[in-house]
């Protein structure tokens, strides 16, 4: 289902996970905070610390990006959950390690497979605007350091706006802010409920960067598909 007549002049882009790999990356943090905070003491392995803070600040993202909570409790809340088993319920430690594995997050980008190819291609033919559910102090930062920050406009982040991905209110704002029609630009992201569905719904066309070739869990389909980054430098 592509859309011929549309002309697109501009490109919104998400970060995390589709131009680069926030999993491996925030991985490697955790493993860092367990070695110098010696969560070894309390647990059998790094692979157990994971098991139980990956899945459970999924579910606290998937509530944060619904904006049923707020910052400060998805934060104080994944950190809770890993010191619940050592005995410790002390928040302001729960924030402190925040702190440092954001700090951490700025300073491991690695991008996805394409990343800064795809970026070099596109940059010549649109407008490139980011827009991200993910926090201020890491994005703009890691952007920098990623080498990545030259190839765009603008960064809209749902920090800055009050509403996050999926809200219409944030692309509203967003096409506001890059003075973009909807009819003219493109959303690109990984996340089929928050970039995919939120586009559609807002009446921006979508690409959905979907590695690992799922189904769409939902009943709105995207202009396109691909399941690496080069695949969409033969689209636009
Ligand atoms: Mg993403």
């Amino acid at each position: 289902m592509t859309s011929p007549e549309r002309r697109y002049t501009s490109l919104f882009i998400d970060l995390d996970n589709t131009l680069w790999d926030t999993i491996h990356d925030n991985k490697k943090c955790l493993e860092e905070l367990f070695v110098d905070y010696q969560f070894d003491r309390h647990f059998a392995s790094f692979e157990a610390f994971y098991a139980l803070y990956l899945p459970y600040n999924e579910r606290l993202w998937e509530r944060y990006q619904n904006q049923e909570i707020d910052r400060r409790t998805l934060l104080q809340e994944r950190m809770l959950h890993v010191l619940r088993p050592m005995g410790i319920r002390d928040t302001r430690l729960a924030m402190r390690l925040n702190r440092d594995l954001n700090e951490r997050t700025t300073r491991h980008t690695t991008l996805i497979p394409g990343a800064t190819e795809l970026l070099e291609h596109v940059s010549r033919s649109y407008r490139l605007f980011v827009l991200s559910n993910g926090f201020h102090e890491v994005q703009s930062l890691k952007m920098e350091r990623a080498g990545i920050a030259r190839f765009f406009r603008g960064l809209i982040l749902s920090e800055r706006v009050g509403a996050r991905k999926p809200n219409p209110v944030f692309f509203d704002y967003a096409l506001h802010h890059t003075r973009t029609r909807r009819t003219e630009v493109l959303m690109i992201g990984d996340s089929y409920a928050a970039d995919i569905a939120g586009a559609l719904r807002s009446g921006i066309d979508a690409l959905w960067y979907n590695p690992a070739g799922l189904p769409p869990p939902g009943n709105l389909s995207p202009q396109f598909t691909v399941r690496t980054l080069d695949e969409i430098r033969e689209i636009l």
